[in-house]
C-alpha cells in the first residue's frame, strides 16, 4: 500500500528557504517583480506535495521583457565600463555564495535531485560567474594586414571589436535548472549582452531566487529578467519576438527545431543544447575497479535525467559477464530518497508524465525479452521513483538504444571484436553526439577510439568530465554550438571589423 507523504519526507528546510517558500513569486521585468497574467504551482517530486504558486507570462509580458532588455542594453549596461561589469558579476558571485544554502535547498526540493548533487552545482555556479567576470576584460580583438586595394595607396589599419549580440533569450530545462540558467546567463551577461531567462514550469524557483540575488548585486534594471511560463506560449513568444537578437535553448530536439522555426522571422542567432543518446565503450583490458561505478553514474547520475548520460553500453565479450555482475551490485547498493535526506544517491523523476515515459521504455524492453539485470521497478511510495535499471542482450536497432529516455535506464550491448572502427561505428550509429566514454587501460587504443567518436565531448576512464572552462556541446542532433569556457563566451559576441586609411 502507498504511504501518505509527509512534507520533505521529514526532513527540516533551513529558515532562509521555509521564508522563501512563503513570499509570492512574480515575474522579474525591469529591476521589478511584476504579477503574470496567470499563476501554476509547483511540487517537490519525491512527495508530490505542493510547495507553492508562481506567476507565468504571455506574449505581453514577454514584449514588455524584450523592450526592459533593449533599453537597459542601450543605456546602462551597453555605456558601462568593462572594470565597472566585472566588478559587478563578481559582487554577484558572492552574494549567490552567501544563499548558497537556499539556491541549493530549492534545486532539490523543485527538482529532487540529490543533496550532494545540488551543492556542487551552486558552487559550481558561483565558479561560473567570477570566471566570466574574469573574461570580461579579456574580450579582445585583434589587428590584421589591411585589404591590398587600400594599403597599395596609403597607410592604413585593420583591426576587429568584438562587440555583445544585443538581447538575448535563455530557454532553460527543468533537468538542472540553476546551473543550465546561470551557464548561459554568466557569458551574456560577460559579453555585455542583456537577457530574459525562461526557466521550466516544472523548477521556477532557484532562478527565481537568483533575480532577488541579482538585484541585490546592483545589476541595472532590464539587465536580467525573469519570465516563467508555458514553453509553448512565454517560450514561443521569446523564439518568435523580433527584438530578441540571440536565442539559447537547451532541451529536447523536437523542441530545438521548433525554436530554429520560430527564430527565422528575424534570424536570431540560435544556440542549441539538445539530447544525447551517448555511448560508453569497455574494453577487455579495462580497470573495472573503476569502469563498475563509472559505468553506473554515467548512467545513472541524476536519476538519469542527464544530456550527457552514458546510456547505450557497448560491452566487449571478454569482460561482459563480470560487469553486468559489477554493475547490478552497485545499482542495487544506490539509496532512493529524497534529496534532502543526505544518504539519498538518487530521487524521484521528475513528473508523473516523464516517469510514465520512462516506465514505458522498461515495460517495453521486458515484452521484447531483454535480460533484465537490475531494478526495473518502480518504487510503491509517493513520488515517482524508479529503480536504476540494467537490460543486456540488447542491440542498436531497438527503441532502448536509440531513443533518449532520460530516466535511470542502462542498455548494454555484447561486442566480441576489436576491431575499433566497427566498434567506432556501432558508437557512431546514432542521430545525437553529444558525449561519450572509453574505458581501456590502452593509451593508444583509448585515444584511437576517441579520434573516431563522433561526439563533442569525450571521456577517457570516466565520464560527463564537463567543467566551467571546457567546451560542451553536440555533434548531429545534439546541438548547435558550445557552451561553457571561450566559445560559451563567443557565442554571445559579434565580430566587427574596422578598416582605416590614415
Ligand atoms: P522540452 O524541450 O520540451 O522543454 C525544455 C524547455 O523548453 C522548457 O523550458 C520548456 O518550457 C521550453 N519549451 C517547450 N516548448 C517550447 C516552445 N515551443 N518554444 C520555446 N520553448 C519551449 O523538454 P521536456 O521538458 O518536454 O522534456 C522532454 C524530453 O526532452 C526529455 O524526456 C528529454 O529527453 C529531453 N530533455 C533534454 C534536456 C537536455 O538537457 N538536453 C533537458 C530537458 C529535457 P516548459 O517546461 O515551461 O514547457
Amino acid at each position: 500500500m502507498t504511504s501518505v507523504p509527509v512534507p520533505f519526507d521529514g526532513h527540516a528546510l533551513s529558515p532562509e528557504t521555509t521564508a522563501f517558500l512563503g513570499q509570492t513569486h512574480r515575474l522579474l521585468i525591469n529591476g521589478e517583480w511584476v504579477d503574470g497574467s496567470g499563476d501554476m504551482e509547483t511540487r517537490d517530486p519525491a512527495t508530490g506535495l505542493a510547495l507553492t504558486r508562481f506567476h507565468i507570462g504571455g506574449v505581453a509580458e514577454v514584449d514588455h521583457a524584450v523592450k526592459a532588455a533593449r533599453a537597459a542594453f542601450e543605456g546602462p549596461w551597453g555605456r558601462m565600463t568593462v572594470a565597472d561589469r566585472t566588478a559587478m558579476l563578481h559582487k554577484l558571485a558572492r552574494v549567490m555564495d552567501a544563499n548558497a544554502t537556499l539556491l541549493t535547498e530549492l534545486d532539490i526540493i523543485d527538482n529532487g535531485m540529490p543533496r550532494f548533487i545540488a551543492g556542487l552545482t551552486t558552487a559550481n555556479c558561483v565558479e561560473m560567474i567570477d570566471y566570466y567576470a574574469g573574461a570580461v576584460m579579456r574580450i579582445e580583438g585583434t589587428t590584421i594586414a589591411p585589404p591590398r586595394h587600400i594599403a597599395a595607396e596609403t597607410e592604413a589599419l585593420t583591426y576587429t571589436l568584438r562587440e555583445p549580440v544585443g538581447v538575448a533569450a535563455q530557454i532553460v530545462p527543468w533537468n538542472v535548472p540553476l546551473s543550465t540558467a546561470i551557464l548561459k546567463l554568466a557569458p551574456a551577461l560577460a559579453a555585455g549582452c542583456t537577457v530574459i531567462v525562461k526557466p521550466s514550469e516544472e523548477t521556477p524557483l532557484s532562478v527565481l531566487a537568483l533575480g532577488q540575488m541579482i538585484l541585490d548585486a546592483g545589476l541595472p534594471a532590464g539587465v536580467v529578467n525573469i519570465i516563467n511560463g508555458v514553453g509553448a506560449q512565454a517560450g514561443q513568444a521569446l523564439a518568435e519576438h523580433p527584438g530578441v537578437d540571440k536565442i539559447s535553448f537547451t532541451g529536447s530536439t523536437a523542441t530545438g527545431k521548433r525554436i530554429i522555426q520560430a527564430a527565422l522571422g528575424n534570424l536570431k542567432k540560435v544556440s542549441l543544447e539538445l539530447g544525447g543518446k551517448s555511448p560508453v565503450v569497455v574494453m577487455p583490458d579495462a580497470d573495472l575497479s573503476i569502469a563498475i561505478p563509472g559505468v553506473a553514474l554515467a548512467t545513472f547520475f541524476l536519476q538519469g535525467q542527464n544530456c550527457m548520460a552514458g546510456t547505450r553500453i557497448f560491452a566487449h565479450a571478454a569482460i561482459h559477464d563480470e560487469l553486468m555482475e559489477g554493475l547490478a551490485a552497485f545499482a542495487g547498493g544506490m539509496t532512493l530518497g529524497h534529496g534532502l535526506d543526505p544518504a539519498t544517491v538518487q530521487g524521484p523523476m521528475i513528473s508523473d508524465a516523464h516517469s510514465a515515459k520512462v516506465m514505458g521504455y522498461i515495460d517495453g524492453a521486458k515484452a521484447q525479452g531483454l535480460t533484465l539485470v537490475a531494478g526495473g521497478q518502480k518504487l510503491d511510495r509517493p513520488g515517482n521513483f524508479i529503480q536504476p535499471t540494467i537490460f543486456t542482450g540488447c542491440d542498436n536497432a531497438m527503441p532502448i538504444m536509440r531513443e533518449e529516455i532520460f530516466g535511470p535506464v542502462m542498455a548494454v550491448q555484447k561486442i566480441e571484436t576489436d576491431d575499433l572502427d566497427a566498434i567506432a561505428a556501432l558508437a557512431n550509429d546514432t542521430p545525437y553526439g553529444l558525449s561519450g566514454s572509453v574505458w581501456t587501460r590502452d593509451l593508444s587504443t583509448a585515444h584511437r577510439l576517441v579520434k573516431r567518436i563522433r561526439s563533442g565531448h569525450v571521456s577517457i576512464n570516466c565520464h560527463g568530465a564537463v567543467g566551467t572552462n571546457i567546451p560542451f556541446g553536440g555533434y548531429g542532433q545534439s546541438g548547435w554550438g558550445r557552451e561553457f569556457g571561450q566559445e560559451g563566451l563567443d557565442a554571445y559576441l559579434e565580430t566587427k571589423a574596422v578598416t582605416a586609411r590614415l
